[in-house]
């Protein structure tokens, strides 16, 4: 079978390796405590799953759903992106439904991108950006995301040549897998750049609720002009625990959600209404499903940063996000480190490389393990070093 060229350009899986030296290590009984994946642990609130039950058992709820998402989860949609932001949408035509925040970034490409277009997108990121572009058959000009830069990229260093060519700058913050944090100011000239240049803005928010130590993330629709082309994607994975629900949304007042919606309409049918209605529950107690996985992610991440700095590690406590960016020690690189740890101490943290040319030199830690857990894998990384 030959296929397409657009699946020739998605490179291939970096860390097959390791994955193997996983799952070997597996089979024969090993205790591997993975800092890996990005998926929260902890269990979707009762009233969430009850919603779903309830609702499911309903016959009206069972056919197709709408193609931009159920009026009332767009509605509940609105009126958090109201209170929570001072952002007000209209329901009807500035918040789409998605089947989880991925699917709408991986489509938005297809709405906006010819041939030989350029997304700009930053690196370490979420994959995401850069596959959701080479599949709609677009290019990526990377902008690298350093320490020194707090993270955000240098948008005055990008040549005039893919300036030219470009069409959207993704951002994402609080961000995976750096952990950093975009200020007023920084969305602020993200939207003039964007308005000098004719870009869109694809906003990627999926950690709003998930910060520390007093920062309150904002949305970058807080800023934005009504006729700047900004569109902002939502999860409820991380917030509520529902990565395996598949229910997020987009919102914007551009044009731009228009075009996500043409590609929506000829791909896929929408979210199970019985999950957008579970979604409706999932806002009703947003404010304090987010107080509390702010408060067990930030005493995870005090255990896990507290126990390396006493081991010598370099490491800073992000601000948000559920990932700790930390540096390997000297005379390691990425992929070597977390074989070691793999080796030594059956530990796994996620080489940063994996995440773009820029992620060298870091792992990424995930605070998605149990204090147990985390306390066990300090004592385990105690012994190895
Ligand atoms: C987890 C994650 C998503 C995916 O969200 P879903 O709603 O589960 O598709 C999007 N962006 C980033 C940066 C993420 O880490």
């Amino acid at each position: 079978m030959k296929f397409s060229s657009r699946i020739e350009k998605i490179p291939p899986y970096l860390f097959s390796e390791i994955d193997k030296k996983i799952e070997a290590k597996k089979a024969v009984g090993a205790d591997i405590i993975s800092f890996g994946i990005g998926d929260p642990d902890i269990a979707t609130p009762e009233e969430i799953v009850e919603t779903l039950c309830s609702e499911s058992a309903k016959s009206q709820n069972q056919g197709y759903p709408s193609y931009f998402g159920l009026q009332e989860f767009r509605e509940a949609a609105s009126r958090w992106m109201h209170e929570r932001f001072g952002v007000d949408l209209n329901p009807s035509s500035e918040i789409m439904t998605l089947i989880g925040a991925k699917e709408g970034i991986a489509h938005l490409p297809l709405a906006i991108l010819d041939p030989g277009d350029i997304a700009l997108v930053p690196e370490p990121a979420y994959p995401v950006y850069a596959m959701g572009t080479l599949l709609a058959d677009g290019e990526v000009y990377y902008l690298p995301l350093k320490k020194g830069n707090d993270f955000l990229p240098e948008l005055r260093l990008i040549p005039a040549e893919a300036l030219e060519k470009a069409r959207v700058l993704w951002l994402n913050y609080p961000n995976n897998p750096t952990g950093g944090i975009a200020e007023e100011d920084f969305l602020r000239q993200a939207l003039d750049f964007a308005r000098g240049n004719n870009l869109a803005i694809a906003y990627d928010n999926a950690y709003s609720e998930i910060t520390y130590d007093g920062y309150v993330a904002p949305s970058i629709l807080e800023y934005a002009d009504a006729s700047d082309e900004v569109i902002e994607f939502h999860s409820l994975s991380k917030t509520c625990n529902m990565a395996g629900w598949r229910l997020g949304f987009a919102c914007g007042r551009g044009k731009i959600l228009e075009g996500l919606g043409i590609v929506k309409t000829n791909i896929d049918s929408g979210v199970f209404n019985p999950i957008q209605l579970a979604g409706v529950t999932a806002f009703s107690i947003m404010k304090e499903t987010g107080k509390r996985m702010r408060e067990i992610y930030k005493r995870r991440r005090d255990l896990i940063c507290n126990g390396l700095s006493k081991l010598g590690f370099d490491v800073v406590p992000p601000k948000g996000a559920i990932y700790i960016w930390m540096r390997v020690p000297e005379g390691f690189d990425s992929v070597g480190f977390s074989s070691y740890l793999l080796d030594k101490a059956e530990l796994f943290f996620t080489p940063g490389n994996s995440y773009g040319p820029s992620g060298e030199g870091y792992v990424r830690i995930s605070l998605t393990v149990s204090d147990e857990r985390i306390e066990e894998a300090l004592s385990r990384l105690k012994n190895t070093l």
